[in-house]
C-alpha cells in the first residue's frame, strides 16, 4: 500500500528542507520547519500517554499550528478528529461523546465552549504555543512514520442530512486519494495553492493540503474566504492552484465584476462539496477565461469523479472516475447497475474509500454492497460520452403527485433569471398533492422582480408540475462552513417582504 503523507513530509523535509511548503502571512515555512514542528507536537501528545490508535481531536482555526498539530498526531500513531471550531455544545457534546480523543486541541477562544461539552473521561485539552506552528520543534528523525493501515483520521460528514457520522480513514485511504488526484490534475512541485478553504473538512485538508505536500508543491493559507483578497493573491504569479466551493465563485464574480479581473497565472480553478449551476460555470468562464474544473466528492470516500484536466469540462457534470477508481449507476430498488441516460443511485470503488463508520457497524453494513460498493445516497446518470450528472440526493427527493422533482433542477432554471443571485427549492407538505415544490430566493440587489414572474419563469421552462407553488423571497440561505444549504433548516425563518 502507499506510503502515508505523513511519511512524505519527513522525506521532503531530509532530502529538501529548505523547500518553501506553507506560506502564511509572508512567513514561508519550509518542509523542514513542518516535519519539526510536527514532531514537538508529537512529543507533547506522546508525554500525555497517546498511543497507536488514540484519538487527538482539533478544534483549531486555520493555522501553521493546525498542520503541525495534525501531522504531529499523526507522528505520534493517533488518529486525527476534525472539529469545526464554530461549533457549539450540541455538536461539540455528540461529537466528543462519540469519538472519545484522549486529547483536545483547543484555542483560548474556544477553550470554554469545549470544556463545558466534555464528558467522563474527561480528555487532556492543550493549547498551541506560542511559536508559529504552535509547538517547539524537535528532531522528526526520532519518529518512525506509522502503518498504511492504521486510522489516520475520522473525519465527521456534514451533517446536510442528519446527524454527522464520523468516517474513518486510514493512511493508505488518504494517501490513494491524493496519488489519484495528482494525477488527475496534473499536480507538481511548481504549483502554489491558494487555500481559503476550512482545514476542518476534507475538502480543504484532504485534497488541498494533502495534494500539497504529496507533490513537493505549496500552499497559501488563509484563515477564510475573501473574494477581494483572493482577486488579490491571484495576481500574484506564484499562485497557480484555486480550490472553492460554488458559493465562493458566486462571490469572486461578484467581486470581479466590480474590481475587474487580475492579471494571473492561474492554471487550474476546482469547484466541489455542492453542485456548481451551469449558469456560475458560464460566468466564470466568461470573466477568467478558464472553465471551472468541477468534482463530486464526499467525506466517506475523498474524491470520486472529476471533469477532465485536458478535454472539455462539461457544465453541470462532475466528470468520470478518477484513475483506480470505479463508479457506476444502480436502480434504487433492484440494485442492477444501469445503461447510459437512466437516473439511480451513485455507487463508487476503490482505494481511497474509507473502512467504515465509527463504532456505527450498522451504518457501515448498510453503506457497502457484498463486493465493495459504496452506497453515496447521491442519485444521477452517465450520458453517452461517460460524464456522470449528479440530478440530487435521494433524500432531497420531492415527490408531487406522484411526480419526482428534483430540487436541483428547479434551482438551475431559477438561477437562470437575472435578479436571483441565489435559491433553493424544497418540498413541503399539501394536502391534495403529498408534497409541492416550494423556493426560498435570494433576490440580487437593485434587481427587481415578483413572485409571479419567477413562477412564470419556471413554467416556461419547465413542466407544470416542477414549478414551485410559492416564491419566498429571503435575505440569506441557511448554509453551513462549507456553503452547503442546509435542507433542514429551510422554510423556517420567515420570508422578508416582496419588494
Ligand atoms: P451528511 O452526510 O452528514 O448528510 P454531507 O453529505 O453534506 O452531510 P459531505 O461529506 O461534506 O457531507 O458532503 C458530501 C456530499 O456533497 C455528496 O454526497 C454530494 O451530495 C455533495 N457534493 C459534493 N460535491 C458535489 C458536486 N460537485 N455536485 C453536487 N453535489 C456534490
Ligand atoms: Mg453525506
Amino acid at each position: 500500500s502507499p506510503l502515508p503523507i505523513v511519511a512524505t513530509l519527513l522525506h521532503y523535509a531530509t532530502t529538501e528542507p529548505l523547500r518553501p511548503c506553507v506560506v502564511v502571512e509572508n512567513h514561508v515555512i519550509t518542509y523542514r520547519d513542518l516535519a519539526a514542528a510536527s514532531a514537538g507536537w508529537a512529543t507533547r501528545y506522546r508525554d500525555l500517554g497517546i498511543a497507536r490508535g488514540d484519538r487527538v481531536a482539533l478544534a483549531l482555526p486555520n493555522s501553521p499550528a493546525f498542520l503541525a498539530a495534525y501531522f504531529g498526531a499523526q507522528l505520534a500513531g493517533a488518529a486525527v478528529v476534525l472539529v469545526n471550531p464554530q461549533y457549539r455544545h450540541a455538536e461539540l457534546s455528540h461529537l466528543l461523546a462519540d469519538a472519545e480523543p484522549l486529547i483536545v486541541v483547543a484555542t483560548d477562544e474556544n477553550e470554554a465552549i469545549l470544556r463545558e461539552a466534555m464528558t467522563a473521561p474527561h480528555p487532556h485539552l492543550i493549547k498551541p504555543d506560542a511559536s508559529l506552528c504552535g509547538a517547539s520543534p524537535v528532531d522528526p528523525t526520532a519518529f518512525s512514520p506509522p502503518a498504511a493501515d492504521d486510522m489516520a483520521l475520522i473525519a465527521y460528514t456534514s451533517g446536510t442530512t442528519g446527524r454527522a457520522k464520523g468516517a474513518i480513514h486510514t493512511h493508505a485511504s488518504l494517501a490513494a486519494n491524493c496519488d489519484a488526484v495528482i494525477r488527475a490534475w496534473r499536480w507538481t512541485e511548481a504549483d502554489r495553492l491558494l487555500l481559503m478553504l476550512p482545514l476542518f473538512h476534507v475538502h480543504g485538508l484532504g485534497v488541498g493540503v494533502h495534494g500539497t505536500i504529496r507533490s513537493g508543491a505549496s500552499l497559501e493559507l488563509h484563515a477564510r474566504f475573501d473574494a477581494e483578497l483572493a482577486l488579490q493573491r491571484m495576481a500574484d504569479p506564484a499562485i497557480t492552484l484555486f480550490f472553492g466551493v460554488p458559493t465562493m465563485y458566486v462571490r469572486l464574480i461578484e467581486a470581479a465584476r466590480q474590481h475587474g479581473v487580475p492579471r494571473h497565472r492561474m492554471r487550474l480553478f476546482v469547484s466541489g462539496s455542492a453542485p456548481l449551476s451551469p449558469q456560475t460555470f458560464a460566468d466564470f468562464a466568461d470573466l477568467f477565461g478558464q472553465p471551472i474544473l468541477e468534482r463530486y466528492g464526499m467525506t466517506e470516500t475523498g474524491m470520486n469523479l472529476t471533469n477532465p484536466y485536458e478535454g472539455e469540462r462539461r457544465p453541470g457534470s462532475v466528470g468520470m472516475p478518477f484513475p483506480g477508481q470505479e463508479a457506476r449507476i444502480v436502480d434504487r430498488t433492484t440494485r442492477q447497475p444501469l445503461p447510459a441516460g437512466e437516473v439511480g443511485e451513485i455507487q463508487v470503488r476503490g482505494p481511497h474509500l474509507f473502512r467504515g463508520y465509527w463504532r456505527n457497524p450498522s451504518a457501515t453494513a448498510a453503506a457497502f454492497t457484498e463486493d465493495g460498493w459504496f452506497n453515496t445516497g447521491d442519485v444521477g446518470f452517465v450520458d453517452t460520452d461517460g460524464y456522470v450528472h449528479i440530478t440530487g440526493r435521494s433524500r432531497e427527493l420531492i415527490i408531487s403527485g406522484g411526480y419526482n422533482i428534483y430540487p436541483r433542477e428547479v434551482e438551475e432554471v431559477l438561477a437562470q433569471h437575472p435578479a436571483v443571485a441565489e435559491c433553493a427549492v424544497y418540498g413541503q407538505p399539501d394536502p391534495d398533492l403529498g408534497e409541492v415544490p416550494v423556493a426560498d430566493v435570494v433576490i440580487r440587489s437593485g434587481i427587481h422582480t415578483t413572485a409571479q414572474e419567477l413562477i412564470d419563469h419556471c413554467r416556461q421552462q419547465l413542466a407544470a408540475y416542477k414549478r414551485p407553488r410559492q416564491i419566498r423571497f429571503v435575505t440569506a440561505l441557511p448554509r453551513n462552513a462549507m456553503g452547503k444549504v442546509q435542507r433542514h433548516l429551510l422554510g423556517i425563518d420567515p420570508p422578508v417582504a416582496e419588494e
